[in-house]
């Protein structure tokens, strides 16, 4: 891998780094957020991530805090493994992104818990396990073109992402956590990865067709535009339901035809219409 990959037109740096030009509040303006301490570590963030997409290397640690030593998050895969995902290039990927630096510091000591946590705004990032099980059903063991992630949140799972696909979209509702998912991820160099603020129901018929999607917020359905916007063989997986939420897979196979698979039980926060 060059110093300096150049895989996809659009990179992160490029929308990050003019907020100006794209109209965006300065950073300044919303710094003073639970996620503050989030965007600090960031901006510290340094690892030796090493994967097949999207990661240019890195400086080393300038610091040995023990949250980021491999071996807390080793012990997180391994009872994500445990749970029941046998994906190797999941389990590397989730091995390979620092879960705590997309959180508030203050709850960084549970960033390894399999748990989903508060990211502010009434969201939540999501639980290790099921960022790796939604991966690893989308996969289904093959190679991934271009994927679209429908909540961005924090942007881990968008991080996760970007390690097993080769172009990855993510799209946000709420504007903060836009800002806060560019923050998080600005460190770390991204360049297989475009982050949108819109209405992800809609999809992003621009750079449609995917050949996976994934949706980290529960619908009563899955938005039709989601399913026009498959490749055919293209594969999505969605929470589903209110309360009582199931996770399921959609694939599309052929033109005017999908199949569905109902997973397993989960509990996803609200997929809901419009931007904030
Ligand atoms: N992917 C995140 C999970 C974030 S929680 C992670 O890595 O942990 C789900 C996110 O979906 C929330 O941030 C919520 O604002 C967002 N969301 C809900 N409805 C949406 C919509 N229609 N379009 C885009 N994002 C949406």
């Amino acid at each position: 891998m060059s110093d300096k990959p150049r895989t996809f037109p659009l990179t992160l740096d490029s929308l990050a780094g003019k907020p100006s030009r794209q109209g965006a509040a300065p950073a300044k303006a919303w710094v003073a957020t639970p996620q503050t301490a989030t965007q600090n570590a960031a901006q510290s963030a340094a690892r030796n991530l090493r994967a097949p997409y999207g990661a240019a290397p890195v400086a080393a640690p300038q610091r040995q805090n023990p949250l980021v030593s491999d071996a807390v998050r080793r012990a997180m895969v391994a009872r994500v493994a445990k749970q029941g995902v046998r994906d190797q290039v999941v389990l590397d990927a989730l091995q390979a992104v620092p879960r705590h630096l997309f959180m508030d510091e203050a709850l960084a000591s549970q960033a390894y818990i399999d748990a989903s946590l508060p990211i502010g705004h009434q969201q939540t990032i999501s639980q290790p396990y099921i960022v790796g099980r939604m991966i690893e059903v989308m996969r289904n063991g093959g190679s991934l073109n271009k994927v679209l992630e429908i909540g961005t949140g924090c942007g881990y799972q968008a991080r996760v992402l970007s390690l097993v696909a080769k172009e990855v979209y993510s799209i946000e509702r709420i504007k903060p956590l836009h800002e806060l998912a560019k923050s998080n991820l600005r460190a770390l160099r991204v360049s297989n990865l475009r982050l949108q603020y819109g209405d992800g129901m809609l999809g992003l018929p621009q750079a449609a067709p995917f050949d996976g999607i994934i949706l980290a917020a529960a619908g009563l359905e899955v938005p039709q535009a989601l399913l026009d916007q498959l490749t055919i063989g293209g594969r999505l997986v969605a929470p589903v339901g209110a309360t009582l939420q199931r996770l399921q897979l959609i694939t599309r196979v052929g033109k005017m035809e999908w199949t569905s698979e109902t997973l397993e039980d989960c509990h996803f926060v609200p997929l809901r219409p419009g931007v904030i």
